[in-house]
């Protein structure tokens, strides 16, 4: 597996930083995690947006989907595309809602979303079974502590593991994802500080510490606010883990 951070930037964009997307490749197949402002610009410094195989959504909030209405737009009005859209409609995986809401970002009122069906060009599956196989990868989702129904993943592939905590404050079900994983990518949006809000997010100390308690290999910290001070967050995390740690940037890769 090979993932690959689009964006990165927590709750909001940043300056020249989009918000949250991933891609992550496995023989060739390509999935995009989440598809926050910006990606829809940095995806296309990497490949076609027709090349992608199926995105899959943590959870609805603006920062990890706001981009799908571009990817709609791209599929739906270019003017020459490689195929019919409609004739390989783009698998999206999501929470329970996802279609419903992701057609009104589109389409702002009932006559629009009557004429523009986006499952004309997308085929749209809930999160259900405790596993499913999307394309090569076996991919697990699980509820964590946030404020709308958000999930946490894990993705295998050929022996290899990771695990994307989606938006979360502390909770068990980040360590069962992560349990033993090659690479733990955890949100990390602010410092460590008692009065944060409870099932919100995770401070960098709260990251390092899910990191340790799963017994991850290694952790990539990303999701944190522009407001946040990133070297604080990062110092947090490698006095909880004593394994590496990195900050996320736009661009990075890594081979898993
Ligand atoms: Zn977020
Ligand atoms: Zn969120």
């Amino acid at each position: 597996m090979k993932l690959t951070v689009l964006g990165c930037s927590g709750s909001v964009p940043g300056p020249g930083a989009p918000a949250s997307g991933y891609l992550v490749e496995a023989d060739g197949f390509r999935l995009v995690v989440d598809f926050g402002n910006g990606t829809l610009a940095a995806l296309q410094t990497l490949c076609d947006p027709f090349d992608i195989d199926a995105v899959l959504f943590s959870h609805l909030h603006p920062d990890h989907c706001a981009d799908f209405a571009a990817l709609a737009v791209f599929r739906w009005y270019h003017p020459a595309p490689p195929y019919d859209p409609r004739r390989r409609r783009l698998a999206v995986h999501g929470p329970s809602d996802t279609a419903d809401r992701l057609a009104a970002a589109y389409a702002p009122n009932e006559s629009e979303r009557a004429s523009t069906d986006l499952s004309e060009v997308f085929e749209f599956h809930s999160f259900g079974e405790p596993a499913v196989r999307i394309g090569p990868l076996v991919v697990t989702a699980a509820r964590v502590a946030h404020p709308c129904e958000a999930y946490g993943i894990r993705l295998e592939h050929d022996g290899r593991t990771m695990a994307y905590t989606g938006d979360t404050g502390p909770c068990a079900a980040v360590t069962d994802l992560a349990a033993g994983t090659d690479l733990l990518l955890a949100e990390a949006t602010w410092t460590d500080s008692a009065d944060r809000p409870a099932d919100m997010h995770l401070s960098g100390r709260q990251a390092g510490a899910a990191a340790t308690d799963a017994g991850a290999r290694q952790l990539v910290l990303t999701h944190v606010a522009p407001w946040t001070d990133r070297a604080a967050v990062l110092a947090e995390a490698r006095m909880a883990f004593s394994g590496p740690v990195w900050l996320a940037e736009p661009g990075a890769g890594y081979e898993i």
